[in-house]
């Protein structure tokens, strides 16, 4: 078997059980409220989810010319845009940034692509404080945990959980209250917000026609990140455009609904850049940074759907494996089905550490039945599959001391001319093999073996040519 599954099984099966229960009854809750809010609100959302799709893979197969687009969009607008190459580069642009500032304080928004940086870890190095203000996330940075879904970032925690965290923090005393234990991380976060030097946030969406970033939250937490810091920072993955702000009604209607079965998330906001002059609240300058960080690669390869992703988290909430799994056993900020497809493919570990990741499913096709933009993520997972194998093949051929030898007789012409001369030697062979062998006798009892006529093409060329007077 396969040792990646035998990795999410291993982790499954020492997976405490109220963590289990807890990533099976939210996710399970969040798939039956996404039916019941797509099938009440739409005639035929499969049609919205097929439209979506078109849309994005338009944007994609366009993206040289959007990305251009956006980013003099974004610059007429009076924003700064940056191209980080890699997590490196990305990394490196927010501290300039912040340096040439003095800035020492951040806060952050829920990124998940500053989760695959992994920025918090690099300012930190630099002595810069940066803290996450979403609540899922803000428990994850204070445990030292990492986010397990990338809308509900502790799927996997349950109340107990938090309280004996914040109590541990030192945010109050124990309590199982939702109410009083969101009122003791608002109150800790407001002092942040307003001490920070600069707000960080991710992007939903880019619209390359007006340069808007479209962010949704359900807590306000990037608007309080940007209300009161004077520099704020967009950081977000090249596939994140969509052509024209009209497209974003579609998008929104599907985000929220697949996400957590909202019918629309409670903040969605547009920014069109840094504050205009005369408004008293606002960044007084914003930068963007587009991040490759091998989706070039992803475009150019036969995985390109994967980049229509939206982020909403449907496919790993109906999905049989995240549900007993839980998002860490997939070992990289993207898990579950978009996970297994896109995490080998911009890993920085590369495909090999996680080619078993694909194998993790039963193809049951559940996540393209749910999924905003009908990524085909089966038929991915099956050309992932057929990717790793071949990969597979070609190393043990490579480490396979006959193949070694095969290959350096193959690629010298001499040593492939002498083998040809000696290849006549074979025409004796068998017959010396028919001696000792019984298996080699049968063998021959039904088939004649042709006599090895090696190197008589080359000779044959040599007489055309020769004729030809070459
Ligand atoms: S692959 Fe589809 S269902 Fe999964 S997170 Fe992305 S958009 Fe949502």
């Amino acid at each position: 078997m396969a040792k990646s599954i035998q990795e999410i099984d291993s982790f499954a099966e020492k997976l405490p059980d109220d963590t289990r229960a807890s990533v099976h009854h939210a996710s399970k809750l969040k798939t039956e409220k996404r039916f019941a809010t797509l099938a009440s609100d739409f005639e035929e959302p499969d049609t919205l989810r097929k439209t979506a799709a078109r849309v994005k893979q338009h944007t994609l197969e366009h993206l040289d010319e959007y990305l251009l687009q956006a980013e003099a969009s974004l610059q007429r607008n009076g924003a700064t845009v940056h191209w980080a190459s890699d997590s490196e580069e990305a990394n490196a642009t927010v501290l300039r940034i912040m340096q040439q500032r003095g800035a020492k304080k951040m806060v952050k928004s829920k990124s998940m692509v500053s989760e695959e940086t992994e920025l918090v870890a690099y300012l930190e190095k630099n002595d810069i404080e940066a803290v996450e203000t979403d609540l899922g996330e803000f428990v994850v940075q204070i445990d030292g945990d990492h986010p397990s879904h990338i809308v509900t970032p502790i799927i996997h925690k349950n109340r107990k959980q938090v309280a004996r965290s914040f109590e541990r923090e030192g945010l109050g005393a124990y309590t199982e209250s939702p109410e009083e234990l969101t009122a003791m991380a608002r109150r800790h976060l407001r002092a942040k917000y307003l001490a920070a030097d600069v707000g960080l946030t991710g992007a939903n969406f880019v619209t390359a026609d007006t340069g808007r970033i479209t962010l949704v939250t359900n807590e306000g937490n990037a608007r309080f990140s940007m209300a009161a810091t004077k520099t704020l920072i967009v950081m977000v993955g090249i596939e994140k455009l969509v052509p024209r702000q009209s497209d974003l009604p579609l998008f929104l209607s599907l985000l929220g609904r697949s996400a957590t079965g909202q019918a629309l998330t409670v903040y969605t906001q547009f920014i069109g850049g840094p504050k205009l002059s005369g408004l008293p609240e606002g960044p007084e300058e914003m930068h963007v940074i587009f991040l490759d960080n091998g989706r070039s690669e992803v475009l150019a390869s036969d995985c390109r759907e994967i980049l229509r992703c939206i982020r909403c988290g449907a496919c790993m909430n109906i999905c049989p494996v995240y549900r007993q799994a839980s998002g860490h056993a997939y070992r990289f900020v993207y898990p579950g089905p978009v996970g297994a497809v896109l995490s080998p493919l911009i890993n920085p570990q590369g495909f090999p550490q996680l080619a078993d990741l694909p194998k993790a499913s039963s193809l049951c096709g559940a996540c393209q039945e749910v999924c905003p933009v009908d990524i085909p993520i089966p038929d991915l997972l099956v050309r992932l599959r057929r990717r790793g194998k071949l990969e597979k093949a070609e190393k043990a051929s490579i480490n396979t001391p006959g193949f070694g030898v095969w290959a350096s007789g193959a690629t010298s012409p001499g040593m492939w001319r002498a083998g040809l001369k000696m290849g006549h030697a074979m025409n004796y062979l068998p017959r010396v093999l028919l001696d000792v062998n019984p298996a080699a006798h049968a063998w021959q009892e039904h088939r004649d073996l042709p006599p090895f006529d090696g190197g008589s093409f080359r000779s044959w060329l040599k007489e055309k040519d020769k004729e030809a007077g070459k």
